[in-house]
C-alpha cells in the first residue's frame, strides 16, 4: 500500500465561475487560473500522483502537454486515474478537505463525493473547514484544499 498527499491554493475572483470538488456553485466567487481552478480536484490529483510516485500536477500537465491547458479538474482526475492504473495501482480510498469560507461544502457533500469518486474510480470522501478568519482563506482571498490517497497494488 502507498499513501500520498496533495495540496492546492487558488485566488478567488468574483468574476470567475466557481468550480469546487467537481461541482458548479451558482452565485459563488470562483478561482481564477488557466484551468477551472478546482482546488479540491487538483489536490486530489496530486495525492494520487504522490502515492504512485508519479510526480505532481505541474509535471504531468505542465507546459510539455499543452493539450491539457484549461482542462477541468474532473478531466484531469480522469487522466491521473489512467496514469495510476497503468502504473499498477488501484485506489483504496481518498479524502479531500476544502479550506475556506465559501462555498459551504457540507451543503453538497454527497454530490461532490459522487462526482469525484466517479472521476477517480474509487471512494472519495469530501469535507470542508474554515481557517477561523485567519490567513488568505479566512480573509476570503483564496480557497485551499488538502487531500490524501491510499493506493493498493492492482
Ligand atoms: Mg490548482
Amino acid at each position: 500500500m502507498r499513501v500520498g498527499i496533495g495540496t492546492d491554493v487558488h485566488p478567488l475572483s468574483a468574476e470567475a465561475p466557481c468550480w469546487v470538488a467537481g461541482l458548479f456553485w451558482e452565485g459563488e466567487a470562483g478561482c481564477a487560473g488557466h484551468s477551472d481552478g478546482d482546488v479540491a480536484a487538483h489536490a486530489l490529483c496530486d495525492a494520487l500522483l504522490s502515492a504512485a510516485g508519479l510526480g505532481d500536477v505541474g509535471a504531468v500537465f505542465g507546459t510539455g502537454r499543452p493539450e491539457w491547458a484549461g482542462a477541468s479538474g474532473v478531466r484531469l482526475l480522469g487522466e491521473v486515474r489512467r496514469l495510476v492504473h497503468d502504473d499498477g495501482w488501484t485506489l483504496g480510498n481518498a479524502a479531500v478537505q476544502v479550506i475556506g469560507n465559501r462555498p459551504k461544502i457540507g451543503t453538497r457533500r454527497r454530490e461532490a463525493e459522487s462526482v469525484l469518486s466517479d472521476a477517480v474510480g474509487g471512494p472519495v470522501s469530501v469535507s470542508g473547514t474554515t481557517s477561523d478568519g485567519l490567513g488568505l482563506t479566512g480573509r476570503g482571498e483564496g480557497l485551499a484544499a488538502v487531500a490524501t490517497a491510499l493506493l493498493l497494488p492492482r
